[in-house]
């Protein structure tokens, strides 16, 4: 008996002309993202590259396992006694290990509440229904552009979302200045999106001067940060890429984080990641954390365990960390290397100045090509 049949065709299908429920549904736009992933499986050519999603590659195209995580699973295969329930935010260990790893030691950790989620996607998801929850008419700025989904990740908890002036596709940097102007005109209580490192799609980040700059404004205008921090090594380094937080978290008094262990731990498919409210009291974060809690106990229930638990292993193991470090180093290096050699080929080749691809950090550059030279 194969899997796949004909319709319905059973007599209580009173009229088979009225749809029932699923007949009703409009089909859903294909991701434009995860559409190319399937051309890319598709396609039967060789020498095919990926350019569409964020995934570190090697240079034989693969995307390996990190060493010092395999060696952790290893550990957990050994050690782990039971598979029994954690709870709804997860491992404690991992959560305090990856708090410390985002924050570095000098946090205010009182006013931190962190709970595991199923990757940054997932962190995302439910800091938004804080957000509802704590100020239904609070609006979204994001900026222009940002990772496409972020779109229906933030706006399917029921908030407005705009956008404000970011890149500058003539010079593959920001436009800063409109980027200021932008966010001074948010209501107070409004929340501004700001990646933390690695800009996806373009590659643009702001500098520290800049982060400072926009850390007085988001004070001076009573705006709470909402920082995606999914490549924190894959920029500038571990503690250069962590500044965009521990600068903002010295600042304000409040800010919403959500991280992702997807890309630096190579644990894309075990869904790692981690959401992060600091509050403005010790007391405001309690609430907020369990608020958390009960919000995902309504979406996933509790958060997968394997990754996080390899993750929390290698963060607690001096020697692991170090391990992993090094080949997070090494991922970061090849990513320079190849948007160096990026940058210079298409420089020889059309004589136009492609330099912004190496001023640029992370897996994403945006490209001055019109949709026909895309295509090609
Ligand atoms: N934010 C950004 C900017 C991303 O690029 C990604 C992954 N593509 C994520 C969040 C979420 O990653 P994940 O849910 O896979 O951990």
């Amino acid at each position: 008996m194969g899997l796949k049949g004909g319709p319905f065709r059973g007599a209580s299908r009173k009229d088979p002309e009225e749809p029932v429920m699923f007949e009703k549904i409009t089909p859903a736009k294909p991701d434009a993202i995860l559409s190319i992933m399937q051309a890319f499986r598709e396609d039967k050519r060789a020498n095919k590259i990926d350019l569409s999603v964020g995934v570190y590659k090697n240079e034989t195209g693969g995307t390996p396992i990190v060493q010092a995580l395999r060696e952790a699973e290893q550990i957990l295969y050994r050690q782990q006694d039971t598979k029994t329930y954690l709870g709804t935010t997860g491992d404690a260990g991992f959560n305090t290990a990856i708090t410390k790893l985002v924050f570095g030691p000098n946090a205010d950790y009182a006013r931190l509440a962190t709970a595991q989620t199923p990757g940054g996607s997932g962190a995302l998801r439910i800091i938004a229904d804080l957000i509802r929850a704590a100020r239904p008419e609070a609006t979204i700025h994001a900026p222009d552009p940002t990772w496409a989904n972020h779109i229906p990740l933030l706006s399917s908890a029921g908030l407005e979302l705009k956008t404000y002036a970011y890149f500058d596709a003539a010079t593959g940097g920001i436009r800063f200045d409109a980027m200021m102007r932008d966010l001074a005109q948010a209501k107070p209580g409004d929340v501004v999106l700001l990646h933390g490192c690695c800009h996806n799609p373009t590659g643009a980040d702001l500098d520290q001067a800049q982060w400072k700059s926009i850390g007085t404004l988001l004070v001076d205008r009573g705006l709470l940060p909402l920082i995606d921090l999914a490549y924190l090594g894959l920029g500038s380094g571990l503690e250069e890429d962590a500044f965009s937080v521990r600068h903002l978290m010295n600042v304000v008094p409040e800010m919403a984080v959500a991280v992702s262990c997807s890309k630096n731990f190579a644990v894309y498919r075990d869904r790692v990641g981690a959401a992060f409210i600091l509050a403005a009291t010790p007391g405001a974060a309690d609430v907020a954390g369990a608020k958390l809690a009960t919000i995902g106990r309504g979406m996933w229930s509790m958060p997968p365990d394997h990754g996080a638990a390899a993750v929390k292993i290698v963060l607690e193991d001096a020697g692991l960390t170090a391990n992993w470090k090094a080949e997070l180093d090494a991922m970061r290096m090849r990513i320079q290397s190849l948007r160096a050699n990026l940058a210079g080929e298409i420089t020889r080749l059309t004589n136009a100045d492609f330099g912004f691809v190496t001023r640029q950090t992370g897996m994403f550059s945006r490209l001055p090509l019109a949709e026909g030279q895309a295509r090609r």
